[in-house]
């Protein structure tokens, strides 16, 4: 029978560690771990045990026998994955890093609650050592809370996983509390024997067109907020109704990766498939009221290097209530229907390829359009957006044209902030480091008893199961430097630590 990993898979390899016949891969240290969407199990030698299935936090590994209607396609998708590949060997085992008697008991604040934050304290927790996580907001779980789509049940489960490490006895929650404003980096350190920095990414990529902070152009970071009901996003930042930003029954996406899809697929849903999620209440009537019906995806390179994921363009494919067009020319058409079987761009050999009039309001039926090889030249209005004006990007053939539209989410990628008393890469928006040992560029020296995990560390790519090997290498070297006794134990404790926070 053997059992098939499905479209919620996170990448974290969880489920890698405890088959017992090695029979999941990419694993980490494999070729492909951490670029393939997800892992696949290899059906020759699943013996059915059922441990991964216990062991993944998100519900994404069934048996073959149980797949039903979409995830049907998941059993040959991942036997596909091994044809004409050997079983892969056994790899050296690998065993958590732990303290030496002198360095037990070590004390670590880790700052940020989210995945990269979890996967830390979970590692650090392997080993003695005390955590105390620091989070700006009330609210913990980074991006897990406020970023994942809220109808991605199966991933947001990993938040019920993260939060049993925030009840470990040995954690410490401070929470509402932000770093470089209510405490120092010094003060964390005055009572805490290290620092992992695991803040994400909070700021956005811009555009830098003209007309892009007109009214009615939005940061995906603002309307993901405004879904997800974060506290710092106004309930009223969108209007979807005929008399807003809705007025055009068009939404325009700049760029086409899984946070453009979660988007488009939320403006495109009937909010009866949504209630009972955690989407925020004035998100869920703005959605019931709304009069979008189109949503135009604009992406710079060509069908095959889509930056979404196949796992997440599949079933908005096998939607019935939503046609999928792409907006495209004859070499769109040609590209696609030449597509290697089981690329992104063969993905599209159902849907309508061809070039699409927007001059007009969107049609009354829902419509998700694709359109490629396509740069945004600036946005057109007065007071607010009315119109973008695409441009074909280098070496493409089209005419500029100008699409109606009352609403613009530019999705083009998150951006980390510097850290107050840390050293920051501007070029990256990263901070500098050495296998997450924080790195002053002016000296090469590490910054001391100072870390980093997760996008402020590698910038903001990859998934959430991407930052639990990250995670595994920045406190390996937190581990290593208190067992080298590069950094001391014994500083502080959490009753001297939450007297020095603002009351
Ligand atoms: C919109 C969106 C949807 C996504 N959906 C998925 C998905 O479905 N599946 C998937 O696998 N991956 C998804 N990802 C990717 C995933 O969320 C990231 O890989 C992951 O969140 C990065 O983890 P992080 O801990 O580095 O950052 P974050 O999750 O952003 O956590 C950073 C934390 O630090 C806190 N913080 C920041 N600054 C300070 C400060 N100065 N003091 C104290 N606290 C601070 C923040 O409040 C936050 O809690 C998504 C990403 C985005 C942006
Ligand atoms: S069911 Fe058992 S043998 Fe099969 S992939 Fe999962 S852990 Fe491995
Ligand atoms: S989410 Fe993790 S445990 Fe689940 S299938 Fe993917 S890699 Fe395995």
């Amino acid at each position: 029978m053997a059992f098939a990993v499905t479209q919620s898979c996170c990448n974290d390899a969880s489920c890698v560690s405890v088959c017992p016949v090695n029979c999941i891969h990419p694993a980490p240290g494999e070729p492909g771990f951490g670029t393939t969407e997800m892992v696949f199990i290899d059906p020759r030698s699943c013996i059915d045990c059922g441990a991964c299935a216990d062991a993944c936090p998100v519900d994404a590994i069934k048996p073959v026998d149980a797949l039903v209607g979409d995830e049907q396609a998941y059993a040959a998708i991942n036997a596909a994955h091994f044809e004409d590949a050997p079983a892969p060997a056994w790899g050296a085992p690998d065993f958590p890093a732990s303290l030496d008697a002198h360095a037990a008991g070590l004390r670590v604040a880790v700052v940020g609650t989210g995945p990269a934050a979890s996967y830390a304290a979970s590692a650090l927790l392997t080993t003695s050592a005390r955590v105390t996580m620091v989070d700006r907001l009330e609210q913990p779980g980074g991006l897990v809370r406020f970023g994942v789509a809220p109808d991605h049940l199966d991933t947001r489960k990993i938040g019920a996983r993260f939060e049993t490490v925030r009840r470990h006895p040995r954690v410490e929650m401070v929470l509402g509390t932000e770093v470089g404003r209510d405490v120092t980096h010094e003060q964390l350190l005055t009572h805490h024997d290290a620092v992992v920095y695991a803040v994400g990414a909070s700021a956005d990529r811009r555009l830098d067109v003209p007309g892009e902070d007109l009214a009615g152009s939005l940061p995906a970071r603002t309307f993901v907020g405004w879904y997800n009901g974060h506290p710092e996003v106004p309930a009223d930042v969108v209007d979807l109704t005929a008399g807003g930003e809705g007025r055009t029954g068009r939404v325009v996406v700049v760029g086409n990766g899984n946070v453009a899809l979660d988007m488009a697929r939320l403006l495109l849903t009937d909010t009866a498939g949504l209630a009972g999620t955690p989407l925020a209440a004035h998100a869920l009537a703005a959605l019931g009221a709304s009069a979008v019906t189109e949503v135009v995806l604009v992406g710079r390179r060509g069908p095959d290097e889509a930056a979404y994921s196949l796992s997440e363009l599949r079933p908005l494919l096998a939607r019935e209530d939503l046609d999928v067009v792409v907006d495209g020319g004859p070499e769109v058409a040609a590209a696609v229907a030449a597509a290697a079987p089981g690329s992104k761009a063969a993905a599209l050999q159902g849907c309508e390829v061809a070039p699409l009039d927007h001059a007009g309001p969107a049609p009354g039926r829902r419509r998700l359009v694709l359109r490629f090889h396509t740069v945004v030249e600036r946005l057109v209005g007065d007071a607010r957006v009315e119109a973008v004006c695409l441009a074909p990007a280098p070496g493409a053939v089209r005419d500029t044209e100008e699409v109606r539209t009352g609403l613009v989410l530019r999705s083009v990628g998150y951006r980390s902030e510097p850290v107050p008393g840390l050293p920051f890469d501007h070029a990256t928006s990263t901070v500098p480091h050495r296998e997450g040992r924080v790195v002053d560029p002016a000296t090469g020296r590490p910054v001391p008893a100072t870390y980093v995990v997760g996008w402020i560390k590698r910038g903001p790519r990859g998934g959430i199961g991407s930052n639990r090997a990250d995670a595994a290498e920045t406190v390996g070297a937190v581990v290593d430097d208190a067992n080298a006794r590069v950094i001391s134990s014994g500083r502080g404790s959490t009753r001297s630590f939450r007297r020095a926070l603002p009351r």
